[in-house]
């Protein structure tokens, strides 16, 4: 029998699709298919330190110049700040205009435990490992990033000397690369057993009662791809949103079953490189600093949410609280880890920030995972399009 090949997103999406079904049908037996999504998960994770540091402290040594890289440095901060605070602005829009949480019965004796929000002082000193093997055992990316940064710059300044060690970390993130390559093989399984769990999780009697926002988040986030990102592309990279989408939607579909960034980063960066011909100059450098501080749907979500808590409770938000909404939802969304639920902790420091109950994150927390999965795929869709901005701008022809 002649084997016919189908394409990769196409065994992915047929995955997707079947999961759903499955997920819908199988009820508790989901837990015999759940473990392939759990070992597709680890194998991505599992990718995601060695992968990003080998191919940064190689992307650094390729840039060299601490100038250059201070420049594509800031070109792709100044976009990741751009793209998020506009996201919050659609979320506050959608909130105001689709009244989420308007007329809707509020629960007494809703508990939520809030995490204490970290300082801008232990932020910025969190940036630099005291010992940079713990933060690679940790998983801790910024300060991985840091570090490999340091290193990468530093091998080039060491020349002769440093050249072998360049060459190994190219040796290891390519080989890394094709690693992951070999993960993605079991990817429409693991989107199947992924997708299904979540489906048998949250039916739509738990969805029901919230649809409002659901649809809020989805249509945002559907905004955010369509119009922001779309119009960034065509100016910016002249290229068609259909190219970049189809470029890409590998990554935004692991994202969404995997509901982390940091997951599905290895995905990104191969989807970056291979599809839309981003260097890894610029792939290694920008996505994985995007996957760890650049939540355009996070923050989006964060604008809608804080809304419709207002809105449940009864309370009104004028222009200045929501300006305010605009600005920590900035800076949560920066401090945002790229795993799932991550944005729903963030949340409470938003609500936090403009005097809303706490236990409002608490309405939320049940329908968490379904406005996670839209808001994660638009978290590493946003890290792609910024990534082809700047490798545009640095004179690349995609
Ligand atoms: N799950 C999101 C991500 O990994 C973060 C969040 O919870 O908003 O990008």
């Amino acid at each position: 029998m002649s084997e016919k090949k189908i394409p990769l997103i196409w065994q992915i999406g047929i995955g997707f699709v079947l999961g759903i079904v499955a997920g819908a049908m199988l009820g508790d037996k989901v837990q015999y298919v759940e473990p392939v999504g759990s070992a597709f998960l680890k194998l991505l994770k599992m990718l995601i330190v060695p992968l990003v540091f080998s191919s940064l402290v190689v992307g650094a040594a390729s840039i060299g110049d601490p100038r250059d890289l201070g420049r594509i440095g800031l070109k792709t901060l100044f976009f990741y700040l751009a793209t998020t605070a506009v996201a919050i602005v659609i979320g506050l829009v959608l909130g105001n205009l689709m009244q989420p949480g308007v007329g809707l019965a509020i629960g007494e004796g809703l508990k939520f435990e809030a995490k204490e929000a970290p300082s801008i002082k232990s932020v910025l000193l969190n940036l630099f490992p005291d010992n940079p093997l713990k933060a690679a055992v940790d998983g801790q990316m910024l300060q991985i990033i840091v570090f490999a940064l340091f290193l990468g710059v530093s091998a080039v300044l060491a020349k002769d000397k440093g050249a072998p060690l360049v060459s190994f970390f190219d040796s290891m993130a390519e080989t890394m690369y094709k690693l992951t390559g070999i993960v993605m093989m079991v990817a429409p399984y693991g989107v199947f057993a992924l997708i299904a769990d979540t489906v048998s999780k949250y039916g739509l009697s738990v969805l029901a009662p919230f649809a409002k926002v659901i649809i809020a988040v989805y249509v945002g986030c559907a905004l955010q791809l369509l119009i922001v990102y779309s119009s960034l592309i065509m100016t910016f990279v002249k290229r068609s949103p259909l190219w970049f989408i189809k470029g890409i939607r590998e990554a935004g579909l692991t994202a969404f079953v995997t509901r982390s960034s940091a997951a599905a980063l290895p995905v990104t960066i191969r989807n970056a490189r291979e599809n839309l011909g981003i260097s890894e100059k610029v792939t290694s450098f920008v996505l994985p600093l995007g996957a760890t501080i650049n939540m355009d749907g996070t923050a989006l979500y964060q604008g809608v949410c804080a809304l419709f808590v207002a809105q449940a409770y009864g309370l009104s938000l004028g222009m200045g609280a929501q300006l305010n909404i605009l600005l920590t939802a900035t800076l949560a969304s920066i401090g945002t880890a790229g795993v799932p639920g991550a944005g729903l902790i963030m949340l409470t420091l938003v609500l936090t920030a403009v005097g809303l109950p706490l236990e409002g994150a608490a309405l939320v927390a049940g329908i968490d995972a379904v406005l996670d999965m839209a808001r994660t795929s638009i978290n590493v869709i946003g890290d792609a399009c910024v990534a082809a901005i700047v490798a545009s701008s640095e004179g690349e022809k995609l």
